[in-house]
């Protein structure tokens, strides 16, 4: 979809777009071209689209991909879009495009779905886009790949190794099931309008084996928002306000982590470790 297209959609329909939802659209043909390469989607695949806009990328998942579920939360733009996309949304029996008009984040609390055979190809609402994909992202029902657009800032997060000034409590709470694989930046004049920060499309891949058990996860969650509550602390002092001392001193020394560690230092293993020992009866 061309900038001329979109523009004289948006004019024709008299559709005023809303900051707050995140609405630049991307227009780049060859933007758009690397997000979908990036999922490597074949016919047989099944993509989950959150916020579909104008339905660039919609366009170009429909056409490599078997299913796209998209969720949309305008509803001058779903009028659009099944108009757009009438053909591939009519078929009774099995619809090449299911489309939602709703809010992602409530539809995927409200429905949780096993997504694993899945894969979330998206250019996010920057607003909402890490919360949308700590509640993907997380345990064995997760998508099997994530391709996100997104703000360069949230994309350095999910990207970063231990010790990183951006690595913390994103980084851990995807890369715990996910495994970053790569990642290019999006001029800011490849959307129309252009946005005020830096785009970044990451890509993400589950991981083959889980670190964690799905019962250990709101464990795991609790430590390292608890960690990471005020980055400059020792993080022991910080656990001490949800565990024992005595058992975290514990702990502390037999993972030979110093008690006088911040949380930044640790790697994800050693919270996945931390983790196991604190669930262990005493
Ligand atoms: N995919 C389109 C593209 O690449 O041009 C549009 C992307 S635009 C960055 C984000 C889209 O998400 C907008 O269409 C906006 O209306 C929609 N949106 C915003 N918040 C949403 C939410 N909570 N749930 C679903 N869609 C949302």
């Amino acid at each position: 979809m061309k900038l001329t297209e979109m523009r004289d959609l948006l004019a024709r329909r008299n559709i005023q777009l809303t900051k707050s939802l995140g609405q630049n659209f991307l227009h780049d043909a060859n933007q758009l071209e690397r997000i979908a390469s990036a999922a490597e989607l074949n016919a047989t695949d099944k993509v989950l689209e959150i916020g579909p806009g104008l339905g660039p990328l919609t366009e170009l998942l429909l056409k490599k991909s078997g299913q796209v579920l998209a969720i949309e939360m305008d509803g001058r733009l779903v009028e659009v879009l099944c108009e757009r996309f009438a053909e591939q949304l009519a078929s009774e029996s099995s619809p090449q495009l299911e489309l939602h008009h709703d809010d992602a984040l409530k539809f995927l609390q409200r429905e949780p779905r096993d997504w694993r055979d899945w894969k979330l190809v998206a250019n996010l609402p920057y607003s909402v886009a890490s919360p949308i994909l700590v509640e993907l992202s997380a345990g064995s029902r997760a998508p099997k790949m994530i391709v996100v657009t997104l703000q360069l800032e949230v994309a350095l997060r999910l990207m970063a190794p231990t010790d990183d000034d951006h690595y913390g409590i994103l980084t851990l709470l995807v890369q715990l099931d996910f495994q970053p694989r790569g990642w290019f930046k999006i001029p800011p004049g490849c959307f129309f309008p252009s946005p005020e920060v830096d785009s970044a499309c990451v890509c993400l891949v589950r991981r083959a084996t889980p670190l964690l058990a799905d019962e250990k996860h709101a464990a795991f969650v609790k430590i390292v928002k608890r960690s990471f509550s005020q980055r400059r602390k020792m993080m022991l002092k910080l656990l001490k306000q949800d565990w024992p001392k005595e058992k975290l001193e514990a702990i502390f020394a037999e993972l030979k982590i110093s008690p006088q560690e911040r949380a930044e230092k640790l790697s994800l293993e050693q919270f996945v470790a931390l983790t196991e020992k604190l669930l262990l009866p005493d």
